[in-house]
């Protein structure tokens, strides 16, 4: 035991140190980014594949760092979580989700900007009540703004995540529930928790084209929210075929790399206004 706990110590010690540097770093970089104007907010169009339109976009953050130059979500968004930044990312995301509503003109009724909320801001009742106070000020319609959680963190709290949830749907804003089909998915989750909407994770998109099983499944999964008044997003779509398995599927939306990557809020407000389908 001795000599394994000193192996252990000579082999994991230069590289914990390692990560806790990145860790560090990543830190540093993210404050600085906040500070300096470095974090960018894309948007990818959700497209209404019955009623042939543009039905929103989802925001996403990007990070263009003077120190490291682009880091992916991936990476930015756990070392913001972790080191208490994340809010201010979100506040960001909102910002520009809000300035992009009010550089369209018209905004159809049920026209939605989604915006991706962490675990760890799920309960936070002060976060939720910061951003209803940005989105009021910026006078954009609550309708026009959609919260995305992901199933893990229902199952963290779900007392205060069902009760925070309620609470921005009772104001009018519009809730998601994301990546389903990953982890933790569970049919209970889409009745106990009275989403306005479902997001299919691209996993099972791809899955159902060559499994007949997952066809099945999602078949049912779809039945199911349709009748408990969700709309369903597939996400991740990339090919025709995909597309075609969806519209099959009775989908509502879908969101991919077929129609368009996240694009920049001009590019996105382009995008909108030629949009043509089919
Ligand atoms: P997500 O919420 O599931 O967002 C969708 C991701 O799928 C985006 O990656 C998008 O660019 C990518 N995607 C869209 N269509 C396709 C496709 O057809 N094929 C493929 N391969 N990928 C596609 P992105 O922007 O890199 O974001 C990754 C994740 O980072 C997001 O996954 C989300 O969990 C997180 N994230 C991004 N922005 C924020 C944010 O502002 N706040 C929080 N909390 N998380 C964020
Ligand atoms: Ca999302
Ligand atoms: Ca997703
Ligand atoms: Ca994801």
């Amino acid at each position: 035991a001795k000599s394994l706990g000193k192996m252990r110590y000579e082999f994991f010690q230069p590289k914990m140190a390692a990560s806790q540097k990145a860790q560090l770093d990543l830190e540093n970089v993210i404050s600085h980014a906040l500070e300096h104007d470095e974090f960018e907010v894309v948007f990818q169009p959700k497209i209404d594949i019955k009623g042939g339109k543009v039905a929103g976009f989802e925001a996403l953050a990007r990070l263009n760092s003077s120190k490291m130059g682009w880091v992916g979500p991936h990476e930015f968004i756990p070392a913001a979580e972790e080191k208490g930044l994340i809010d201010y990312i979100t506040l960001l995301v909102c910002e520009r989700s809000c300035a992009f509503i009010n550089a369209m003109g018209e905004v159809p009724d049920d026209f939605k900007i989604s915006i991706n909320i962490s675990p760890i801001q799920i309960a936070d009742s002060r976060l939720f009540r910061e951003l209803q106070s940005m989105i009021s000020k910026a006078e954009v319609p609550y309708k026009h703004i959609e919260y995305e959680v992901t199933e893990n963190s229902l199952i963290k709290n779900e007392e205060k995540s069902r009760r925070q949830l309620d609470i921005q749907r009772s104001l009018g804003f519009s809730t998601a529930l994301d990546d389903f089909g990953v982890g933790y998915s569970s049919l209970g989750h889409l009745k106990r928790f009275s989403f306005c909407t479902l997001k299919i994770d691209r996993i099972f998109v791809d899955d159902v084209h060559h499994d007949g099983v997952s066809k099945v499944i999602l078949k049912a999964i779809i039945e199911m929210a349709n009748s408990l008044n969700m709309t369903v997003v597939a996400e991740g779509v990339e090919t025709v075929d995909q597309l075609d398995t969806m519209l099959d599927l009775g989908i509502d939306h879908v969101q991919g790399y077929l129609f368009s990557k996240p694009l920049a809020a001009q590019v996105a407000l382009d995008f909108l206004a030629h949009f043509a389908y089919p």
